[in-house]
């Protein structure tokens, strides 16, 4: 599915089975973990929706949908 870049703010390709995401505009390669944490650190909002879509579960909110980056 197609996820906002954290780095350069175009459509990134996160993998089916969550374990990868890749920028197709810039050099942004991680694993969805590691892009978790990179969002999480650049900007807060996004930890709670992704910490959702990652099982990480615990905060008890979910506050949108990878929908909204489009
Ligand atoms: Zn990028």
């Amino acid at each position: 599915m197609k996820i906002k870049c954290p780095k350069c703010r175009e459509d990134a390709v996160l993998s089916p089975d969550f374990a990868k995401v890749k920028c197709g505009t810039c050099e942004f390669d991680m694993s969805y973990g590691d892009y978790v944490e990179y969002v999480a650190h650049n900007d807060p909002t996004y930890s709670d929706i992704l910490s959702d879509y990652a099982g990480a579960a615990g905060k008890g909110q979910s506050s949108g949908t990878l929908d909204e980056w489009d």
